[in-house]
């Protein structure tokens, strides 16, 4: 068997597509939606990350704006700019680049950030509604992943779906989307003992560990839908994901490429949740 790729980029231009619009909608009533996205410090990744953002959100109509600010930013520097933010009407969106350098306490800030305006879906009020069934903003990469597997037409309900890794930013939420849409979900972590045993009961397997390569063809139930979320870069400059490309696509049904999978829909997913914060905010 040799599996059918599932093709983000293709998918993530529907989307975006759909919310240009619905950004055009906004804009014949006076509503300009527009994301302020944060950036502190250089790291060269998160720079990148930000103006891909920056530039889809310009693309779908809306206004987008980049604050960059230095390495040594205080915390309370950092914690004022999005009070002000909260407060003005012409920002719908405020997204804050992770990681922040370590003088800054990501939590406070992620908190600080209004939950009506927290696009990233990671306020811990935004994790308590999801966890509830309740979801205001939804994350982005697990948003994205379940309309992949819409666009596969994936069974959902009753399907085995196994992810390994439980972040706060994709795993756990992954698993609350998956829960309430049926699925059976198991959350494997690094201490997860024999996990090929855990990865092969999967109908659906989410792989986001950052571990280049964990997740091998001997790993997957013959037939599974396999979504790799990892992103890492390898010592000779080629990007990879987490699963063993060649070895899994010769035993899953669909997959994910990296690059051309999930990061995509991550970013078109984002432009979801802030056309929605936008329609909130005229609507109220
Ligand atoms: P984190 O480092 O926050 O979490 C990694 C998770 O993987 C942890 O739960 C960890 O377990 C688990 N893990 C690590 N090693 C193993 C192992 N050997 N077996 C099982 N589980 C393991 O990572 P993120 O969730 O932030 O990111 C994961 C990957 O996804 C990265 O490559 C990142 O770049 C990528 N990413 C891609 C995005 C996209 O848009 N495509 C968006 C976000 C992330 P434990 O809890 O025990 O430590």
């Amino acid at each position: 068997m040799t599996a059918r790729i599932i093709d983000g980029k293709a998918l993530s231009e529907q989307v975006r597509e759909g919310v240009r619009l619905r950004t055009q909608a906004l804009r014949t009533k006076g509503v300009v939606p527009g994301l302020t996205v944060l950036l502190v410090g250089e790291n060269a990744a998160s720079q990148v990350y930000v103006r891909n953002k920056a530039a889809a959100c310009e693309k779908a109509g809306m206004h987008s704006r980049v604050i960059q600010l230095g390495a040594d930013t205080s915390e309370e520097e950092l914690l004022n700019i999005i009070e002000n933010l909260n407060e003005d009407p012409g920002v719908h969106g405020i997204l804050v680049q992770l990681p922040l350098p370590g003088h800054i306490d990501t939590g406070l800030v992620i908190e600080t950030i209004s939950a009506a305006k927290d696009v990233d879906g990671f306020h811990i009020s935004n994790a308590g509604l999801l966890m509830t069934g309740r979801p205001l903003f939804r994350p982005c990469t697990p948003y994205g992943i379940m309309k992949m597997l819409e666009s596969e037409n994936a069974v959902v309900r009753g399907a085995e779906a196994v992810i390994v890794g439980a972040s706060n930013i994709v795993g756990k939420p992954m698993a609350m989307l998956l829960l309430a849409a049926g699925a059976t979900v198991t959350l494997c972590n690094s201490k997860t003992r024999d996990l090929g045993a855990q990865t092969r009961r999967a109908d659906i397997l989410i792989v986001a560990t950052g571990r280049p390569g964990i997740v091998t063809g001997d790993m997957i139930k013959p037939g599974a839908i396999v979504i790799d979320v990892g992103i890492n870069r390898l010592p000779d400059g080629k990007l990879v994901g987490d699963v063993d490309f060649e070895s899994a696509r010769q035993v899953a049904g669909a997959i994910t490429p990296v690059p051309g999978g999930v990061g995509p829909m991550t970013i078109a997913m984002l432009l979801v949740n802030t056309i929605e914060a936008a329609e909130r905010s005229t609507a109220s």
